[in-house]
């Protein structure tokens, strides 16, 4: 067990400033108009730095930046780009321990996240891409003996980026890795609620890029989103957050005639079918592993699996056995490496889910495990902490049908397959799902029947960097992850020639 001391104590990883700026152009901008907000960390309630608060002024400024750099950038030659993308993967790996602290006093997720899965899979998102963009090719086609059809890549040029604050510098990679690679300049707006952990970052790899390559520009929504993704000056939009601010990214988007990534929502289902219980054994085990995960990263995930589906004949054994397993889980400082459930990330998610679990009571759903805030004392009383909380209820329910973003599952019976997957359709939904069987079978039909993006079987909140991650329905449009995601940010040039 190792507790990270807190930033601003003598043994602290990570040392903030009190202040920090707008990188733009390969350098730290003051904001136009001279302007801050406090950030907050979710661990103890406290504000911690302040951070420039961007305006359309500061987003033409990073625009101008990122034009100036895009044709040198684009020119480049795939190794020079998988050489810079690699280095960045470096950097994150010989800075783990800084990182995860920085992250973890952002968000308030435990620091273990961060070490063992956010950061290591955000520096192999960048080699990934790395080799994704070395090993593209053109293609060829001999249309008559005549005339022949060469197909080239191309970057966009100056593409914007929004992330949410769920998971601040893996949502920043998944973004940034493959709009580099494809050889696009970009200005990226942090989320309000976390912007620091991304600057801590950029503060050790924004030298490695060419100055304008890469831009940030912090602010809220509507001050700083907005500008940049309603701005005519890029040619694509790449945003993840909520459906209604997805919508809105959309309509912007359409008036300027550019191409957007939507990575939104989601009220993913668990299925688990009867013979996961077969045998009392390491897959049964496994299975029961894979409810509990309602509570990683607080819930604060848009996989969440926030909806269970167990078979009647296991109903109630299951749902003892996984109720104890979620009670044990441990909830605490999230700077311990020991700590399971950590904090919520701002005060706003902390009453979302407050408001929530009081839904789930009123419409009649029985509260099986938590329920309430949770006080954890001493240091951590003003810190944003909610019980992991099972509830049990129909689909029809509200806290079945909306997203929550909290340490809280909705849990239903199901008969029959035709059932649960009639159960796990019945959202507005489509981004994640997880099917439990021992039978390949009904788990690979599940699998196909299952209206999302991405389904997991017998696994669960796995984001390996090749595997294509994306929504259906309301949950979005196009994908990351996986080569695919330089289709996203790249032009093809078509050249027909005739000899
Ligand atoms: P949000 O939509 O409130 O904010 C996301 C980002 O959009 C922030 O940077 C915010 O400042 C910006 N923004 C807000 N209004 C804007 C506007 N009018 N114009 C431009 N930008 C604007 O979402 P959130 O609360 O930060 O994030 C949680 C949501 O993100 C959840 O719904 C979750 O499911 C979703 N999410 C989806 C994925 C995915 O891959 N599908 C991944 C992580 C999170």
């Amino acid at each position: 067990m190792t507790v990270y001391a807190a930033p601003g104590t003598p043994d602290a990883k990570v040392t903030f400033k009190p202040r920090y700026e707008h990188w733009i152009g390969g350098e730290w901008v003051t904001p136009v108009k001279g302007q801050y907000f406090e950030d907050i960390s979710p661990v103890n309630g406290k504000p911690f730095a302040e951070v420039a608060r961007g305006t359309a002024e500061d987003i033409d400024a990073a625009l101008d930046a990122a034009h100036k750099a895009a044709p040198a950038w684009g020119k480049t030659s795939p190794a020079e780009r998988a050489a810079v993308l690699n280095k960045m993967a470096d950097v994150i790996d010989a800075n783990l321990e800084l990182l995860a602290v920085a992250e973890t006093w952002d968000n308030g997720k435990p620091v273990r996240e961060p070490l063992n899965a956010d950061l290591p899979l955000a520096s192999d998102h960048f080699r990934y891409f790395a080799s994704a963009i070395r090993a593209q090719d053109g293609d060829f086609a001999e249309l008559d003996g005549d005339t022949v059809a060469y197909q080239f890549h191309e970057p966009l040029g100056v593409v914007g980026q929004i992330i949410p604050w769920n998971f601040p510098i893996l949502m920043a990679v998944w973004k940034i890795a493959p709009a580099l690679a494809a050889g696009n300049a970009i200005v990226l707006k942090p989320a309000e609620q976390t912007p620091v952990s991304i600057l801590v970052l950029i503060e050790l790899i924004g030298d490695i890029l060419p100055a304008g390559v890469l831009n940030i520009v912090n602010g809220f929504g509507v001050e700083a989103g907005k500008p940049l993704a309603s701005s005519p000056r890029i040619r694509k939009i790449a945003f993840t957050g909520e459906t209604s601010t997805g919508r809105l990214i959309s309509q912007y988007a359409s008036a300027n005639l550019i191409p957007v990534t939507l990575e939104l929502g989601g009220k993913s289902p668990n299925i688990f079918f009867s013979d996961v219980a077969d045998h009392d054994d390491a897959f049964y085990d496994k299975a029961q592993e894979g409810f509990t995960l309602f509570a990683f990263n607080q819930g604060e995930v848009c996989t969440c699996p926030s909806r269970a589906l167990i078979q009647k004949p296991i109903y109630d054994s299951f749902l003892d056995t996984v109720t104890e397993r979620t009670r044990i889980a441990v909830q605490g400082n999230p700077l311990d490496t020991d700590t399971q459930v950590g904090a919520q990330a701002s005060n706003d998610q902390l009453e979302k889910i407050l408001s929530y679990l009081d839904i789930g009571k009123q419409e009649g759903a029985k509260v099986r495990l938590g329920g309430e805030r949770a006080d954890l004392g001493g240091d951590l009383s003003e810190g944003y902490y909610v019980q992991p909380t099972i509830f049990e209820g129909n689909n029809k329910m509200r806290i079945f049908q909306e997203e929550i973003f909290g340490p809280v599952v909705a849990v239903t019976s199901f008969t029959d397959y035709d059932d649960a997957i009639s159960i796990a359709n019945d959202t507005l939904y489509g981004l994640g799902a997880g099917v439990w069987s021992r039978n390949g079978n009904v788990a690979y039909r599940a699998g196909r029947d299952i209206q999302a993006g991405r389904v997991w079987i017998n696994n669960y909140h796995a984001y390996p960097a090749g595997a294509a991650f994306g929504g259906y329905k309301s949950s979005g449009i196009g994908r990351e992850n996986n080569k695919l995601a330089l289709d996203h940010y790249q032009q093809t040039k078509n050249l027909l020639v005739s000899y």
